[in-house]
């Protein structure tokens, strides 16, 4: 499988990782759309949301809390970020390995 973000995991493909841990892989998007954009990604394939199941809520909630100490670190928790999941081409899916966007600095508005 010719997965970009399953090469990043294992680093095999070069980004700027800002964080990893057993489970996940956090690290900067190549084309941002605000001033601090990351994306968090789980290390396992899973396509995208239409692919998790309730074993995958332990995971889901650490990318959550990872993306918000991510915010803190990037030092936009007080002026506000969001959090996307693009799911499926209508939303706007490039990249078929679930990840989170995490989108700050700046005003979003018309962004995700
Ligand atoms: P989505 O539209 O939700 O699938 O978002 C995919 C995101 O991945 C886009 O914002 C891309 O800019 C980003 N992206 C694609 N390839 C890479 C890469 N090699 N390194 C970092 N970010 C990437
Ligand atoms: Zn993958």
């Amino acid at each position: 499988m010719n997965c970009i973000f399953c090469s990043i995991a294992k680093k095999k493909a070069s980004a700027e990782i800002v964080y990893e841990d057993d489970q996940l892989v956090a690290f900067k998007d190549i084309n941002p759309k605000a001033p601090v954009h990351i994306l968090i990604i789980p290390k396992e394939h899973i396509a995208s949301v239409n692919d998790l199941t309730e074993i995958n809520e332990p995971l889901l909630g650490q990318m959550i809390i990872r993306a918000k100490a991510l915010a803190v670190k990037s030092k936009i928790a007080r002026s506000g970020y969001k959090l996307v999941l693009n799911c499926g081409r209508d939303a706007g899916q490039l990249v078929d390995h679930l990840h989170l966007h995490l989108l700050g600095g700046g005003p979003l508005d018309g962004i995700a």
